[in-house]
């Protein structure tokens, strides 16, 4: 399926210069979001991915579902002030400013094969800090998928070891 249909792009959005790829019109479309859903978790299953981690707020929404159909457990990552138990933290420089990202200290066992998701891979910021959480819990990256995958904005080189997917590519 050409997933790419489904995407609305969005010029100066959130800022002036910005063509941001909005992928609400694909999640309006259950056949599609579905068989999205299928392929990346085909993809987990291939990998013997036992945990699925996605950092909020879009990666919720595709992992969250991966997590599901494979009947694994999901671990949210989020800002800080979020996750309720003992969390460890990452803090990773964005353009503007420096943003954190949280875990739950428990959440992955030392050793255990974690997909790590999000919708949409760009300079790869959010996706390293959330592998970095992850690590430091002693899990272990089977792979990381994506809905989308900007090229060019230096993404794909910070993944260069690991396992990637990414069902569309701009
Ligand atoms: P990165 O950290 O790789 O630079 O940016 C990726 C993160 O920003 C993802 O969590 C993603 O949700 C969000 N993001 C950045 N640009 C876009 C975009 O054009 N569309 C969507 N849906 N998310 C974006």
């Amino acid at each position: 399926m050409d997933y790419a249909n489904y995407i609305k792009s969005v010029m100066d959005f959130p800022t002036k210069g910005i063509n941001f790829r909005d992928i609400t019109s694909l999640l309006e479309e259950g056949p599609v979001y579905r068989a999205a859903i299928n392929d990346l978790a085909a993809f987990a299953e291939s990998k013997n991915a036992e945990i699925v981690v996605g950092p909020e707020a879009r990666g919720f929404v595709i992992g969250g579902p991966v997590a599901y159909s494979l009947g694994i457990g999901f671990v949210p990552v989020r800002k800080p002030g979020k996750l309720p138990r003992e969390v460890a933290t990452v803090s990773y420089k964005k353009e503007y400013g420096i943003d954190t990202l949280c875990i739950h200290k428990d959440s992955i066992k030392p050793g255990q094969r974690v997909l790590v998701t999000d919708d949409l891979l760009a300079t790869g910021g959010t996706i390293e800090a959330t592998i970095k959480l992850v690590e430091q819990l002693g899990g272990v990256v089977a792979g990381v998928a994506f809905l989308i995958e900007l090229t060019g904005l230096g993404g794909s080189e910070l993944l260069k070891d690991y396992d990637v997917l990414s069902l569309i590519n701009y």
